[in-house]
């Protein structure tokens, strides 16, 4: 009984602590008054909480000058330079890192390519080499890192940090992420799918940050469903759930990566419009000239920019995608009734190509009744900052940097 008084005490200290960062956060800084206004906490609380959190650097003082009527209130703020976010995301042939301080305002980010045929641990030593870069650069030590989340596509078990699958690269098994990048930056490492990320990054930092049932849908080389349900992630019982791309339009369809045939992502991703543009403008004297890709085909976006430029035969391939996303799309909606669907990445980028013919799709196909909301993201890499969501969840929704707390000590 005594115990689990003690555990309820250091819950609400733990809460009340939360809630004076999310404050903050928010809407930060403002003076010890404000504080109490806004959170409800007594006086004598927000004083000794500030003091604690003012010794632990969480929190700082700012705007101490006097002025002639008299020395002004004294703001507290987050402290933006005691702790910093670390975000990495691998891609299909690229890894970026970006780190921000806890405030979520980005301090820099680097980009380094990397062979997709490379071994995991390979791939995964470039990412940590660029991060180390991008610290550097930025002069920040490993040891002001709060946390860092990583992000890949693939098969992830985010419990034990473990990314087991990548379609984009085939050496890329069973890479234990978390404990070889705690190892090397000495901070707590989370890692979690590309589209959980995109999900995180519009929750923290894009368009959904009022919204508590959405769907983020990430469209590169791949194409894949964040699910927040109730404002949380939903995963699925294996942690698989969000593998969109996969989920069939024809079953006679184009042969996919995932090696069965008719998969969405056969007709909707940057690699399926990459594959289009090739057979478009193989052999042709086209009035636009194909951006090519580093390997000399043309890619995706050279379908857009001959869009652009009047080539009606690459505004029909487009047109034809949007049929095919805004079948996938209704499907989504009928059998998940979101708020709104985010769709991201280089793809959606031509959406004023596709629209009306996604529009036209969900007219036809999604429930009359359920909204039916596309927004084209705000954010140029949602996913990378959602891996730095992950992070900003587990310290102010989880309360990461009361450690002692979730180690059962009651010190903080
Ligand atoms: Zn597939």
């Amino acid at each position: 009984m005594r115990n689990s008084k003690k555990i309820d005490h250091a819950l609400l200290k733990l809460n009340n602590r939360l809630e004076i960062l999310r404050v903050l956060r928010e809407s930060g800084p403002m003076s010890r008054n404000e504080l109490k206004e806004k959170t409800g906490l007594s006086w004598g609380t927000i004083t000794a909480f500030i003091k604690e959190l003012m010794d632990m650097r969480v929190v700082v003082e700012t705007g101490k000058e006097s002025s002639r009527l008299g020395r002004k209130p004294v703001g507290i703020d987050l402290d933006t330079s005691s702790r910093f976010i670390l975000a990495m995301r691998v891609g299909g042939s690229y890894v970026k890192t970006m780190v921000m301080d806890i405030k979520g305002t980005v301090r820099g980010e680097l980009k380094a390519a990397i062979k997709p045929d490379d071994p995991g641990r390979t791939i995964l030593r470039e990412a940590m080499e660029t991060s180390l870069g991008l610290l550097k650069n930025n002069r920040i030590p490993l040891s002001r890192l709060a946390g860092i989340g990583f992000t890949a596509p693939g098969a992830i078990d985010s419990e034990a940090g473990v990314c087991l699958y990548s379609p984009r690269h085939p050496r890329w098994k069973d890479v234990p992420v978390r404990s070889l990048v705690e190892k090397r930056f000495e901070a707590p490492c989370f890692v979690d799918h590309a589209s959980y990320c995109s999900a995180l990054g519009e929750q923290w930092f894009g368009s959904a940050r009022d919204k508590r049932n959405f769907l983020s849908v990430p469209i590169g080389n791949g194409i894949s469903v964040g699910i927040i349900i109730d404002g949380r992630v939903y995963r699925g019982h294996d942690h698989m759930a969000g593998e969109f791309g996969h989920s069939c339009i024809d079953p006679a369809g184009e042969l996919c990566v995932c090696g069965r045939r008719g998969c969405i992502e056969e007709y909707v991703s940057g690699r399926a419009l990459a594959r289009q543009a090739e057979r478009l403008f193989a052999g042709k004297r086209r009035a636009t000239r194909p951006l090519s890709d580093p390997e000399g085909k043309p890619g995706g976006e050279a379908l857009f920019l001959a869009a652009k430029a009047g080539d009606s035969a690459a505004a029909r391939i487009l047109e034809r995608m949007g049929s095919c996303l805004g079948i996938g799309l209704s499907n989504l909606i009928n059998i998940l009734n979101p708020e709104a669907i985010i769709i991201s990445g280089g793809v959606s980028k031509a959406h004023e190509f596709f629209r009306p013919a996604l529009e036209r799709a969900l007219e036809k196909h999604a429930w009359h009744f359920s909204s039916r909301e596309i927004m084209v993201s705000k954010l140029e890499d949602p996913v990378l900052l959602g891996a730095a969501g992950i992070v900003m969840s587990k310290i102010f929704v989880e309360g990461l940097l009361f450690e002692k707390f979730r180690n059962g000590g009651n010190s903080l």
